[in-house]
């Protein structure tokens, strides 16, 4: 079968060049036509020669997303559904938010996810498998192409689970770091995790320079455990040793996210656990009022909870901020189109 070509970073990309008989430096070319000219043909790769692009063609292929939909939010949020074309059901969600500070993309990492959160759209229909690296960084590349922008921020916080795609991820964030590639400095980019905590060692150790965001929800193990099936696997303790490891070994602050469901974890007794579990911890809070799925047991809290739960964070010298809602007319929580466009079929 033959491979992307989005896959390989720019060293990967010049061996492939020398295994087919090429010189190293068209490696650069090749990869500054996909990910700055973001081009979608060999043939539009001008400054190779025919006889290069027919044999890049021969042996690699270049991606082929459709969007299967694009839906536009009142907010100006857009969410696409992208097909990845090697089977029907694969389909991914991407979403465009614009902030005043530029574009973020919230990109997926699998076709589905194994995590199964109970409130997550993603729960309850098929994981097919893991995105390439090439499938990763062709969301933002298709957008960018799509909307005529330029992205700077990317959030890994679209379907699936970053941390257990690892190596497929961490290759995809070489390829947007790359000042040849997409040029997007880790700085701009954040993972977010369900919590897999021997990954968070890794990413630890790999001195990674991204913002880990931990989707922490509750700070009790039974809520937790009720929420998000993975804390019994990896509990609250040992989540947060992950963690301070982490913030010890690239001096980065944590972004703990945490959805606000009534009467389940939006409590001041919630809240009271929280400061007391983060207390003295380089970490941010973000609360986000929990979209409600389809038949899913979770309802949003009020907002004067929210904003109690805010306040006493603050007060306990936690900082806590409220997340904007944004695109909740387009269904643009995670896994939320593909969900619905599956269960049409
Ligand atoms: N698997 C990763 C990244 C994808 S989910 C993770 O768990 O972090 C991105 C974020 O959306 C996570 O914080 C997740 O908990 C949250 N999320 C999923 N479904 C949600 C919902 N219905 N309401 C609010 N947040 C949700």
């Amino acid at each position: 079968m033959k491979k992307n070509i989005r896959n390989y970073d720019l060293n990967d990309l010049k061996q492939e060049m020398i295994q087919i008989g090429q010189k190293p430096f068209r490696a650069e070319q090749i990869f500054k036509w996909l990910n700055q000219e973001k081009v979608s043909s060999f043939d539009e790769m001008t400054n190779l020669s025919l006889e290069l692009r027919e044999q890049l063609a021969e042996n690699y292929t270049i991606g082929n997303f459709q969007i299967e939909h694009k839906l536009i939010s009142k907010d100006g949020t857009k969410k696409y559904l992208f097909n990845l074309c090697d089977a029907e059901e694969n389909l991914i969600e991407t979403v465009l938010m614009q902030y005043h500070h530029g574009y973020t993309i919230c990109v997926s990492s699998q076709i589905g996810c194994k995590m199964g959160c109970k409130f997550c759209a993603s729960t309850g229909i098929p994981f097919v498998r893991n995105l390439e690296p090439g499938e990763i960084t062709q969301q933002i590349i298709a957008i960018e192409r799509d909307e005529n922008i330029r992205i700077s921020n990317i959030v890994f916080m679209g379907i699936g689970e970053p941390l257990d795609n690892f190596e497929n991820v961490m290759k995809a964030i070489e390829i947007m770091n790359n000042p040849k590639g997409l040029n997007i400095g880790a700085r701009h980019i954040s993972i977010s995790t369900s919590g897999i905590v021997p990954k968070i060692y890794e990413l630890a150790d790999r001195q990674m320079q991204c913002t880990l965001s931990i989707s922490l929800h509750s700070s009790n193990n039974q809520t937790r455990s009720s929420m998000m099936p993975v804390n019994n696997a990896y509990p609250i303790e040992e989540l947060i040793k992950a963690c301070q490891y982490y913030i010890e070994k690239t001096n980065k602050r944590i972004s703990f996210e945490y959805a606000l469901a009534k009467e389940n974890n939006d409590n001041i007794e919630d809240a009271k656990e929280l400061a007391k579990l983060l207390k003295g911890m380089l970490a941010h809070v973000n609360l986000i009022p929990i979209n409600q799925i389809e038949d899913g047991k979770f309802t949003k809290s009020t907002n004067e909870n929210i904003m109690k739960f805010r306040d006493y964070l603050n007060e306990k010298g936690i900082v806590a901020t409220i997340r904007r809602e944004l695109g909740s007319d387009i269904n643009a929580a995670c896994g939320q189109l593909r969900r619905q466009n599956l269960s049409k079929r």
